[in-house]
């Protein structure tokens, strides 16, 4: 830089439009300063001039003074543009823009010998920039955020668990649909149509005027399975569908309805079940109407029952009376009531199901009658009982027929017992006399017919006592006996019927009882006898006593094909048979099991069975040592 004189030079740098300060090389001390410097200098002229510069400017000196040294050694200017600096300006520390240069002037020697400070503050540009640019920032970030939003929205538009859609307008242009609204007419062409182009079927129907109806008035409309014919693709068939739906008024920023959101869920599957299930009951209702058929309902925590009509009448139950289920057991007689609320609490109590037949006496005193109900519980999710649901049927002609065919069967039975007795003797004294026969086959005919003559009398002695049983008649007949001594005399008869079969016998030495010693004897006959019948291809029946307790247990095990075990509690029912290909062939009536167990109940004991299928079975029954 050149300078035609002093004053031309002082001149144009005090009246600069820029701030100048001239220092003298090299030792920085300041020899002019116009006033543009010492405004962005914020200090007054006397604190600058005729200073060293970073005594002037101690807070720049760190960040500054090498630069500046620089431009001495380098004779290159230095350039800073709109750099920050913290000025302590008119006493206060202030964040200031500048753009500055240090110039060297070069002396004839080309020596540096004043530096030339040019500075221009642009804090005010500089930080409405940085407002704007903050702006700008604001800007994005909110334009980001509504995409966000925009974004979430449309997700819950897009996966809503029902149908939305929105129609625009008074003709209700499809503005917007979302997958599931699609899914209700599959391959129909919706958006941007009008709603009677897209879906003609709606024309003259009621959504037709009840969206209208939204239009006009701006109330929200619910539709609860409301049936709307329509059809799934454009040229599909019309079929009967049921919705569910809200149509919400939309409305435009000067708060005029312009248009109609729809939320809408297809239930007709649910309309269908519905419909479904009612003919389910409609037809359970028809069935149990004509099986004259019952039911009741009791309810455990506030002890009430409900009846079916046809259960009040069964039970002469008259109008406007509520009985609970104990009030309703007083129709049972006395000596039967416990055995069946014992039945019905039990399987609630072991999640089963009951069935149980007793006799009542009428609410109304009509006939006594005879009754079978089975039912179950219903548990709490604790697995508690909170209802026992039962059916009733009346058995009353069943069991009467039953009783007419026991008394038939007793009375035939008796009358054949009596020739029976009369043949066992003529036969067993045939036999005697025949045994030293030189006709072999007389003497061995004789040996069979025994056999077969007293198979028979089991028989007849089986149904004469079943007979009894059912009419209360069996007697019970007690004798001080030896367990074991019976038991080997059955032992030694039943092997005379058997070829094949080997029955051994682990005693339990002198036992003494107090029963009746024919029926025990039975029971011990037909559990050997089934032993063998049930167990064709092995030879070997084990059968033993011993004392446990007061109470003295008998078994009798075989090897043959053994009990399921849903069966092991129906083997003790009357006329229970198993039925399987290889049980059809084997003779029996399924009653002895039955007797045996009456037997056993009426001497205070017990009988069960313990089996492996396909491996064979052992039955077990126990009788009291000292009965009272
Ligand atoms: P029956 O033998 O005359 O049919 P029971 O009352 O004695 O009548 O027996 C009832 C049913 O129990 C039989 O039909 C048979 O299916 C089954 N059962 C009895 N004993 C045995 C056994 N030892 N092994 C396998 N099944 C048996």
């Amino acid at each position: 830089m050149m300078f035609t004189s002093d004053q031309s030079l002082e001149n144009a740098v005090l009246n600069a439009p820029i701030g100048i300060c001239i220092l003298d090389a090299p030792a920085l001390i300041a020899e002019i300063v116009n006033d543009k410097f010492l405004e962005v200098a914020g200090r007054p002229y006397e604190s600058i001039h005729g200073h060293f510069y970073w005594d002037a400017f101690p807070e720049a000196r760190a960040y500054y003074e090498t630069a500046l040294a620089g431009v001495i050694t380098s004779k290159q200017p230095f350039n800073a543009n709109e750099v920050e600096l913290t000025l302590i300006r008119h006493g206060r520390a202030e964040n200031i823009f500048v753009t500055f240069v240090y110039s060297p002037i070069l002396n004839a020697e080309g020596e540096v010998c004043k530096i030339a400070i040019w500075v221009l503050e642009n804090t005010a540009q500089v930080t409405a920039r940085q407002k704007v640019e903050q702006a700008n920032l604001e800007l994005l970030a909110s334009e980001t955020r509504l995409r966000t939003e925009q974004k979430k929205l449309k997700s819950f538009f897009m996966e809503a668990p029902a149908g939305i859609c929105i129609l625009n307008g008074p003709e209700l242009v499809f503005e917007l649909i979302n997958p599931l609204y699609q899914q209700l007419f599959p391959g129909r062409d919706l958006l941007s149509k009008p709603l009677l182009k897209a879906v003609p079927e709606v024309e003259g129907s009621a959504i037709w005027d009840i969206l209208q109806g939204v239009l006009k008035s701006g109330q929200t409309y619910t539709g609860n399975e409301l049936l709307i014919p329509l059809a799934l693709t454009d040229d599909g068939a019309v079929m009967d569908r049921y919705f569910d739906f809200i149509y919400q008024a939309r409305r435009n920023e000067k708060d005029e309805v312009d248009g109609v959101l729809v939320f809408v869920m297809e239930v007709t599957k649910k309309v269908m079940a519905d419909k479904n299930l009612k003919s389910t009951a409609d037809t359970l209702k028809l069935a149990m109407d004509t099986a004259n058929m019952g039911t009741w309902h009791a309810y455990l925590q506030d002890n009430t029952m409900t009846l079916s009509e046809r259960s009040r009448l069964i039970h002469g139950i008259p109008d406007g009376t509520h009985p609970t289920l104990i009030e309703a057991s007083e129709m049972i007689p006395e000596d039967d009531r416990k055995r069946v609320l014992d039945e019905i609490f039990n399987a609630v109590k072991a999640h089963t199901q009951f069935d149980i037949q007793y006799r009542i006496y009428p609410m109304d005193s009509g006939k006594p009658k005879w009754l079978r109900s089975t039912g179950m519980g219903y548990y709490d999710s604790h697995g508690e009982a909170v209802s026992i649901l039962g059916t009733i049927f009346d058995i009353t002609e069943q069991k009467e027929d039953e009783l007419r065919k026991n008394d038939f069967i007793g009375m035939v039975s008796h009358e054949l017992k009596t020739p029976l007795t009369t043949l066992t003797a003529i036969v067993q004294m045939a036999g005697i006399k025949l045994k030293s026969s030189p006709d072999k086959f007389l003497s061995g005919a004789m040996d069979s017919a025994i056999v077969q003559v007293k198979k028979m009398s089991k028989m007849i002695s089986g149904f004469l006592n079943i007979s009894r049983l059912e009419s209360g008649k069996i007697l019970i007949e007690k004798e001080e006996f030896e367990i074991d001594g019976l038991i080997e005399e059955i032992i030694h008869e039943t092997a005379l019927t058997t070829k094949d079969h080997v029955i051994h016998f682990d005693t339990c030495g002198t036992v003494l009882i107090n029963a009746d010693r024919e029926k025990i004897g039975s029971v011990i006959s037909n559990l050997l006898s089934n032993g063998i019948k049930y167990s064709p291809k092995s030879k070997l029946i084990d059968i033993s006593c011993r004392v446990e307790n007061t109470m003295v247990i008998v078994s009798v095990k075989d090897y043959g094909m053994g009990v399921k075990r849903t069966d092991f509690k129906k083997l003790f029912d009357r006329y229970y048979r198993v039925e399987s290909t290889t049980t059809q062939h084997i003779s029996g009536f399924g009653i002895g099991l039955y007797l045996s167990a009456e037997i056993i109940r009426r001497h205070d004991g017990e009988i069960w069975i313990e089996s492996e299928y396909g491996q064979g079975s052992t039955f077990y029954f126990s009788l009291p040592l000292n009965p009272a």
